[in-house]
Formats: C-alpha cells, structure tokens, sequence
C-alpha cells in the first residue's frame, strides 16, 4: 500500500512539474521536426504495457498513418500529449475493447492526430472542463484507475504551444474521441505525397 500511494505521489509530482515547465517558457531546445509515425509506435507499444499493467492484458491498439509525415514541435512534448491521450483510452475503455490512433494529413495543410476508443465515454456536460486542472468526471471512478486529473490540461498546455487544438467527441458507453489538429505550418507530408495532396485540389 505504501509503494502504491509513493508512486501516486510520485506521478503527480510529475505532472505537477511537467505543467509548470510548460506554463510560461518558450519552447525547449529539442524543437524540430518530429517524425508522426514513431511517436505513434512509441505512444502505442507504451500504451500496450500500461493496458497490461491495468488490465492483466493488452487492449489491441490500431495505427494507420503515411510514413515519413512530420510535426514541427518538441518531440518531448507531442510524446507527452499523445501519451496522456493513450493512457486515457487504455484506462477508461474495457479490456476486451480496442483504441485506434491515426493521422491524417489533409490537402488544406492540417494534420490531425486522433485517439479513439470504445470506452465508458463521457457526457456532454463534463466535455467543456476536462482540460480544466484537477478536473474528474466522476471522483470514485478515478480513484480506481488511480488518475490525479493533470492529463488533459497537460495536453491543453501542449497544444496551445504548437498552434494547435483539441476537439473531443464522445457518447457515453459507446466511446470518445479525441483530436489533436495542428495547422498547416506544422505540418510536414511525405514528399512523394505532397503532389498526390496538390492533384486533389
Ligand atoms: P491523470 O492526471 O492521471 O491523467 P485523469 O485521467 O483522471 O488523471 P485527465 O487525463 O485530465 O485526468 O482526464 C480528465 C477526466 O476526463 C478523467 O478523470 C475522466 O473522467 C475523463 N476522461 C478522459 N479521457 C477519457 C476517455 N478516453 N474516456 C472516458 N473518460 C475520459
Ligand atoms: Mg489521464
């Protein structure tokens, strides 16, 4: 019990820290372009290993993606928001359930990163206050799964800082999804699909 409430403390320190190095500083050093697909697979595989620790079992986690698409940002940081959404779909969606993360670039330039999953959901009226700090839907749930509700305004944090959004869909006990959509100028596509995307318009 005691090593359980230490590591507690211990993820809510991280996030702590990680949101006030967020808060008011430019971006850090380790910006430049940063490859998509590998922050997905990174994202995914760490994903994996969270949904064995929480469920006893792996959840499948789906990627579809193009090769070689890049986000101008700080790696560090897109792994964080990506990872905050992973580790949301692996705890509040069943185990026998699956999560699919995508992106896509589209031809007006946007990128758009989604986490989807099959889970509990969320109702409406929670939806406008999740990136709010400390924010929980429902307190005994998140005890269970051992949240501190930092996640989302981690990502909020995040995004701001890259130009970009997040929109939230979600029905209850059907599933969420939720869209980081970044703007053309951080957007990088493959260049052997830059002309397909150029051809479309
Ligand atoms: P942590 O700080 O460890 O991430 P948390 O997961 O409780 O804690 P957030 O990630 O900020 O906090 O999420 C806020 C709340 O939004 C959660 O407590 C949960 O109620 C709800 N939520 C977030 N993602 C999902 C999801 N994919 N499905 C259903 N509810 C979700
Ligand atoms: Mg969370």
């Amino acid at each position: 019990l005691m090593s359980q409430q230490a590591s507690r403390m211990q993820s809510l320190v991280d996030d702590l820290l990680t949101l006030s190095k967020l808060e008011g500083n430019p971006l850090p050093a380790d910006f430049g372009w940063v490859q998509v697909g590998s922050l997905m697979r990174q994202c995914a595989d760490e994903g994996r290993a969270l949904s064995r620790l929480v469920w006893g079992r792996s959840q499948e986690i789906h990627l579809a993606f193009d090769d070689e698409d890049e986000i101008a940002g700080s790696e560090t940081e897109l792994h964080s928001a990506l990872f905050n959404l992973v580790g949301n779909a692996v705890r509040y969606t069943p185990a026998d359930k699956s999560i699919r993360v995508t992106w896509t670039a589209g031809a007006n330039g946007q990128g758009v990163l989604t986490v989807t999953d099959q889970g509990i959901g969320i109702a409406p009226e929670h939806i406008p206050r999740l990136t709010e700090r400390f924010y929980r839907v429902d307190r005994s749930r998140s005890r269970d799964t051992g949240g501190t509700g930092l996640g989302l305004a981690i990502v909020k944090h995040v995004l701001q800082r890259h130009d970009a959004e997040l929109k939230i869909d979600s029905t209850p006990g059907a599933g969420s999804s939720f869209r980081m959509v970044f703007p053309a100028h951080r957007v990088r596509v493959a260049v052997t699909r830059s002309a397909e995307l150029v051809n479309q318009d």
